[in-house]
């Protein structure tokens, strides 16, 4: 099924403030909630599909890159079935929006036993190069995160054993207590609010269902990525608590300044140094790319310094569009500091018949200068 824009999602402009996404998402949060829309799939799917919009249109980065690539996958490691928010996880994302219309806690309900949560996402920043960029790579990461214990198969539980309801709560966390006439609720301490208890927690793991890891693995980057850009990896975060959904592992690209080339737009940009008869004349030369390909190209009759030899369609890879930018090529004069006798008695005969003025120029302060020096 194709993705809805989220901007469509959630009825705004495409040029939306943070307030004006934040009171729609509310407007529909309130609309679908599924208190008041109980058992209706529909809702529910409307209801998460806001939820999932306004999770990318209320963070600026998530935002931008999404403004830039909008649900494109990626790198081909995204995707759309990546996105498993979770009706617990839109709650915990977003208490603010509810907190003040459903008491505080959003919901709160009986626990029979450990419950699966997503696991958290993770950031982390790679640094390439910027011929990287424009052919692509692969990189190693190696990273901390969570994973699901084998060993109690997420349970957190020893083998042949299981968590039990808190007897105390009844499962619910929470203890209610009488104050002469006040009544009020509290964390209940037996099972530290989690409404169950482990009695024989699992050894490896040390009732917790996951274990940190050192892991490590190759991930593709793809051509044309651009500096600031974020590969999501889903999966890849840390593994959720009992059995629950991993998070995602977001990869921060950051790129190397090159000395030679530049990216401007999606263009790879460089410099040629010709020679003054180079640039009179014109001529056609050779100008190696960033990757090592090259390229031939026609420097004009009478071509001006700075002027932008353009190759087209061999710059940056475009993202979205599978097409690419151009190859720019900005013209430079070569100057010699030394020159060759023969070839500085011609250039002093070509500024005779053009008109300059080149006498006293070997002692330094030329004569135009002098007058002012005195
Ligand atoms: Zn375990
Ligand atoms: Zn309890």
């Amino acid at each position: 099924m194709a993705k809805r824009d989220y901007y469509e999602i959630l009825g705004v402009p495409k040029g939306a403030t943070q307030e004006e996404i934040k009171k729609a998402y509310r407007k529909l949060a309130l609309k679908y909630h599924p208190d008041r829309n109980p058992d209706n799939k529909e809702a529910e799917e409307k209801f998460k599909e806001a939820a999932e919009a306004y999770e990318v249109l209320s963070n600026q980065q998530k935002r931008s890159q999404y403004d830039q690539f909008g649900h494109t996958p990626m790198g081909g490691m995204g995707g759309q079935a990546g996105f498993n928010m979770n009706m617990d996880d839109i709650f915990d994302h977003f208490g603010d929006i509810f907190g003040d219309i459903f008491g505080g806690q959003g919901r709160r309900r009986r626990t029979t036993g450990p419950e699966p949560k997503r696991g958290h996402d993770l950031y982390k920043e790679i640094t390439i190069s910027l011929k990287d960029a424009f052919t692509g790579t692969k990189k190693d990461i190696s990273y901390y995160h969570f994973v699901s214990c084998k060993a109690c198969n997420a349970k957190g539980a020893k083998k042949g054993t299981k968590a039990q309801q808190c007897n105390k709560c009844q499962g619910m966390g929470q203890v209610q207590m009488r104050q002469g006439f006040f009544m009020y609720s509290q964390t209940c301490g037996a099972c530290a609010g989690q409404g169950f208890i482990i009695s024989s927690p699992c050894p490896e793991c040390k009732g917790q269902s996951r274990k940190q890891v050192y892991d490590k693995f190759s991930v593709t980057v793809p051509k044309g990525i651009f500096d600031g850009a974020e590969l999501r990896i889903p999966g890849k975060g840390d593994a959720g608590i009992f059995g629950g959904p991993s998070g995602s592992l977001f990869l921060r690209i950051k790129i190397q300044p090159d000395k030679k080339f530049k990216r401007i737009d999606d263009n790879l940009v460089t410099s040629v140094m010709l020679t003054y008869p180079q640039l009179v004349f014109g001529c056609q030369i050779e100008v190696e790319s960033i990757d090592g390909t090259k390229h031939s190209v026609k420097v004009p009759k009478g071509c001006p310094i700075g002027k932008e030899l353009i190759i087209a369609g061999k710059g940056f890879e475009k993202l979205r569009n599978n097409t690419r930018g151009n190859f720019v090529i900005i013209t430079k004069c070569h100057i010699p500091k030394k020159i060759d006798p023969e070839a500085k008695k011609l250039l002093q005969e070509y500024s005779k018949i053009v008109g300059t003025d080149i006498e006293n120029t070997e002692g330094g302060i030329t004569g135009f200068f002098k007058r002012f020096l005195g």
